[in-house]
């Protein structure tokens, strides 16, 4: 049985003061929650004092974003041993927009999330389709290909650390949601490819998250689908009172 998993992603948002009071707030009104994984994501700047104000809760922190070499001369870029440091033990790699504002390839992304695994940090692995591409009636192609080359390489032993994010690029950030079959369609066929690529029993046990305007309307429809273990929420993770409702609402 796979523990729900619900992450908050801040994005680009908070200030010192803000980060801190929100997480507090998330801390004091899930306390109680033990039946769902949480974690929250802040930007780096954030990291330290959002672990330091979750020490004593049951609430994990993660990152947006890591570099894959250890250290060295990698101007503005962050290590996993790094992330560690500051209390993390998530890292969200692959975002859609990493790949798509930033420029981030398959490539890249295979090497973050060996690094990640390698250094002990459990990576969120974003994957998802563009709006051309479901028109197109390209979707499980497109997911399935950056499913095979971000986990290139990854024994059976390591695959086990990593969340998979299935965030539908056209979803995120624009009050579209995936309908729940529209979700399940696609988080049952990356739990038969992980199965092809592992085995049945990895593929079982390895979380799926659903993102892309996960709300608390929504939150309920899309846990409801069998193959749906958690979700990645951007927006909605900003309020203390929504993000709350929804880890409340799959507890
Ligand atoms: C995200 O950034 O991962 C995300 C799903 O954003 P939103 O919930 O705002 O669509």
């Amino acid at each position: 049985m796979r523990k729900p998993f619900i992450a908050g992603n801040w994005k680009m948002n908070m200030n010192s003061a803000t980060a801190v009071a929100l997480a507090a707030g998330l801390a004091k009104e899930l306390e109680d929650v033990d039946t769902v994984d949480i974690a929250v994501c802040p930007p780096s700047v954030y990291l330290q004092s959002v672990a330091a104000a979750l020490s004593a809760s049951n609430i994990a922190v993660g990152a947006q974003n890591v570099y894959f070499e250890g250290n060295g001369a990698f101007t503005g870029e962050i290590s996993c041993d790094m992330l560690k440091d500051t209390g993390c033990s998530y890292v969200i790699i692959g975002h859609s927009e990493r790949r798509h504002v930033i420029g981030e390839t398959d490539e890249l992304i295979n090497k973050k999330i060996a690094a990640a695994i390698n250094s002990g940090l459990l990576p969120i692995f974003c994957i998802g389709e563009l709006l051309e591409e479901r028109q197109a009636g390209k979707t499980n192609d497109v997911v399935a290909d950056q499913v095979k080359k971000g986990l290139a390489g990854l024994c059976e032993e390591r695959i086990q650390a990593i969340t998979i994010a299935y965030e539908p690029v056209w979803a995120i950030g624009t009050g579209l949601t995936a309908t729940p079959d529209q979700a399940q369609q696609v988080h049952g066929m990356i739990r038969g490819l992980l199965s092809e690529l592992y085995n049945e029993d990895i593929a079982e046990r390895i979380r799926i998250q659903y993102g892309g305007s996960a709300k608390p309307d929504n939150t309920s429809e899309l846990m409801a689908q069998p193959d749906v273990d958690g979700l990645l929420v951007g927006g909605a993770s900003l309020k203390v009172e929504d993000f709350s409702v929804m880890v409340k609402a799959v507890a």
